[in-house]
């Protein structure tokens, strides 16, 4: 971990990067930001920190079991995941999730081509309105409670994801380094001049997880519109169709039962 105080009291934020080892942007920005940073810091306190440095090695999501579903009482927890390495990372990370008034948790998809938006509740809206990104959703905290985000928000903080694009994108690592600037330049820590941008706000009320397993019946690009109904792939030998007219994120090939396999997401009003 790295940590840079200000002589002048503020808010504690932590950037994360590499929670998904496969995801390097945030990594890359942490090692950049951390360069630049001491000499542009006014107030408060920023700490970067990696996830999942030994499935960053391998270049794998995950060592053992997603990490990204484990910041929870040991009791929500599996025997399996109470064993994993993830386990072990989640231990020294969730003190410091704890204890942060913000996180910026950043992360990238395989898809090419793929847009970057925010995931955080509206206690959030205003400090994702600096990030780059013209699409906010919320509702993961009801359909991933145990990630790191909606742990910082049952522990009283503000937790933001930012999904910066696609992996290894130069555009990605740009809007990683961008969602850092935005971050500390929303909460007066820099001396730096971004304009909030009006964004389109999502609600994400479904999760699919599989009997069997999931097969889609074909790719669908993050937010692709569909109507009730809409056959989306197989489970086992069943249709899975479409519960309510939607948006689809994050539609995932699954192996075995219990996985998770898409999200629906509906418009909200703005403010
Ligand atoms: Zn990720």
């Amino acid at each position: 971990m790295l940590t840079f105080r200000a002589k002048q009291q503020g808010p504690k934020v932590v950037i994360l990067g590499g929670v998904h080892g496969d995801e390097p942007c945030g990594v890359e920005a942490i090692g950049y930001m951390g360069t630049i940073l001491p000499s542009l810091l006014l107030q408060g306190e920023v700490a970067f920190e990696i996830g999942n440095p030994q499935a960053l090695l391998l270049r794998k999501r995950f060592i053992d079991c997603n990490l990204n579903r484990l910041f929870r009482g040991d009791s929500t927890l599996t025997p399996k995941e109470r064993a994993s390495y993830e386990y072990t990372r989640a231990k020294v990370l969730k003190p410091l999730l704890a204890s942060c008034d913000v996180l910026l948790d950043l992360h990238s998809v395989h898809e090419p081509n793929a847009p970057s938006f925010v995931i955080c509740e509206p206690n959030g809206y205003d400090l994702a309105s600096y990030l780059p990104a013209s699409i906010v959703v919320s509702g993961f905290d009801k359909l991933h409670p145990l990630a790191t985000d909606a742990y910082v928000n049952l522990c009283g903080g503000i937790g933001i994801c930012l999904e910066c694009g696609t992996h290894d994108e130069p555009s990605t690592l740009q809007r990683a380094i961008q969602g850092i600037y935005g971050i500390l330049a929303a909460l007066h820590m820099i001396d730096e001049q971004i304009t909030p941008r009006t964004q389109q706000h999502l609600k994400a009320t479904y999760i699919y997880k599989t009997r069997h397993n999931f097969m889609p019946v074909q790719s669908f690009a993050e937010f692709t519109s569909v109507t009730k109904g809409t056959l989306l792939g197989t489970d086992g030998n069943a249709p899975v169709l479409a519960p309510f007219d939607g948006l689809l994120m994050f539609v995932y090939q699954c192996e075995k039962a219990e996985q998770e396999a898409f999200v629906l997401a509906k418009h909200v009003p703005l403010r």
